[in-house]
């Protein structure tokens, strides 16, 4: 009779997971395992650790409805994983693996640990990390590039589960309490909704905040709720209109690629030449930068969101990130750790590569000289300021133009809108075109040897 120890971390579902199939198929017996490591837990933000309280509890009720549950042990993995191999007799470990650097440290030294072997899959992306390389054994530079040969590769089938029985045993601790119940069944429906109501308008309406034009469903992704393999053979299965939404899941295993070719990009800039950057990390502008205090309606609205739901929109993200870096010229390690803390879809490789991608440092980024203008982009995304009313309302009586730009109105306009500028909102921290300059000049320094 062999037994295995399946050790969920970043797959918390039971559908299309690899170690999980793996380990049902080619096992008697099989122990679900969760360890509470509380090093992941008091780093994640409020809304991370919600949401991922919430997906252990879902994964916990979908093992009940199968008559079994979800082992969870607060304390190091290095401890409690050998301690439960033994206390089971497994035979065997299975797992997905994971690219963030604190996590593949953690599963080097387990497994030194363990006398049993370690059979690791990958069930968090849809190609697996290391698998898409070019002629020269490197993941490539360009996205483009990673994309055709993400999609000319063949597709692993869905992973199905086997027949073992789920043990069930003494002992564990009990799952904190959350109020977000993120199930693999609730993904699902999200899924097959934005499928139906929103992909074929996702070209568009993906980049407007005011609308829900995306699927919301990366905190799914983020805790592995939702295979991102199954969101693509959906998003396909509807044909051609799902191309666009499948290529966003591709960028998603572009940067897990990056980070697991290269663990050091968690901190230090892919392209060398930006090493040097001089950044300015002003702390009363970073302060307003996070409080959502800018003078800057588009810049607020998002940082405002951020800090009152956990989440931000994309095109809304690109704007934030861009004014910290290079309006407010502040390392862009600081807005990383920021963001990480904050976001409850805050992952690792997709935050780091998305903040190298807006800082101009990683890979595949626009030219250092292309700053984005946040009043532009808040005219031309947000045209009606319907987003920035919702989170800025102290500027809801100016109008679709003026809203953008308040600090630009005439005293009677200000007056006549009832908003007194450095009392109810505050005017601009810098100014774009001067900041601008500052920052290509920055970027120009730190470019020449
Ligand atoms: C500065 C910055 C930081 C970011 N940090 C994170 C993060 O910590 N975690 C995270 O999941 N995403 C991050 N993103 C990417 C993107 O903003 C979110 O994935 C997206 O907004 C989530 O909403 P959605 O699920 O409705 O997206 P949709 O538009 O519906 O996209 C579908 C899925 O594709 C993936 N995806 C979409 N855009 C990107 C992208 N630019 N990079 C990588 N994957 C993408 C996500 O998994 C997303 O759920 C960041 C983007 C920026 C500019």
């Amino acid at each position: 009779m062999s037994t295995a120890l399946v050790w969920f971390r970043r797959d918390l579902r039971l559908d299309d997971n690899p170690a999980w199939a793996t380990a049902t198929a080619e096992h008697d017996r099989v122990l679900p395992l969760f360890v509470l490591d509380r090093l992941l837990l008091d780093r994640a933000g409020p809304f991370r650790r919600a949401a991922m309280l919430g997906a252990i509890t879902s994964l916990d009720a979908a093992l009940r409805e199968l008559g079994a549950r979800l082992h969870v042990i607060n304390g190091d993995p290095l401890e409690v994983v050998p301690a439960m191999v033994a206390a089971v007799g497994a035979n065997a470990v299975s797992l997905n693996g994971d690219v963030t650097p604190y996590a593949a440290h953690r599963d080097r030294e387990v497994d030194d640990a363990l006398v049993v072997p370690v059979h690791a899959s990958w069930g968090n992306g849809v190609q697996p990390p290391g698998s898409i390389l070019t002629a020269d054994g490197i993941v490539p530079r360009v996205f483009s590039a990673f994309y055709r040969r993400w999609q000319q590769q063949e597709f692993a089938p869905e992973a199905v589960p086997g027949e073992a029985e789920i043990l069930t045993i003494d002992g564990g601790a009990k799952i904190p309490e959350t109020d977000v119940h993120t199930s693999a069944a609730d993904a699902e429906d999200r899924l097959h909704t934005f499928i139906e109501d929103r992909l074929a308008d996702y070209p568009t309406d993906r980049d407007l905040p005011a609308v829900l034009g995306t699927s919301r469903l990366s905190i799914d992704l983020k805790t592995g709720t939702l295979s991102a393999a199954n969101a693509r053979r959906a998003a396909i299965a509807a044909g051609p209109i799902g191309a666009p939404f499948v290529r966003q899941l591709a960028w998603r295993d572009w940067f897990a690629h990056l980070l697991y070719e290269t663990p050091t990009l968690v901190d230090t800039a892919q392209r060398p030449e930006y090493s040097a950057i001089e950044w300015r990390n002003d702390p009363d502008e970073i302060t307003a930068w996070k409080a959502g205090m800018t003078g800057f309606p588009i810049v607020d609205a998002g940082m405002r969101e951020l800090a009152a739901t956990g989440y931000m929109h994309n095109r809304v993200r690109m704007i934030t990130a861009s004014f910290l870096v290079k309006d407010l010229l502040v390392d862009w390690r600081i807005g990383e750790r920021h963001f990480r803390h904050l976001l409850a879809d805050g992952d690792v490789p997709q935050n780091v590569g998305n903040w190298q991608w807006v800082a101009g440092t990683g890979p595949d980024a626009a030219p250092y000289f292309r700053v984005f203008n946040p009043t532009l982009q808040s005219a031309k995304f947000d045209p009606d300021g319907a987003y920035l009313r919702r989170w800025v309302p102290e500027l809801a009586s100016l109008d679709d133009r003026a809203i953008h730009e308040p600090s630009k109105l005439g005293p009677f306009e200000l007056v006549a809108a009832g908003i007194t500028l450095d009392a109810d909102y505050p005017s601009p921290i810098v100014d774009h075109a001067t900041a601008r300059v500052r920052a290509i000049d920055a970027y120009k320094a730190a470019r020449t040897p």
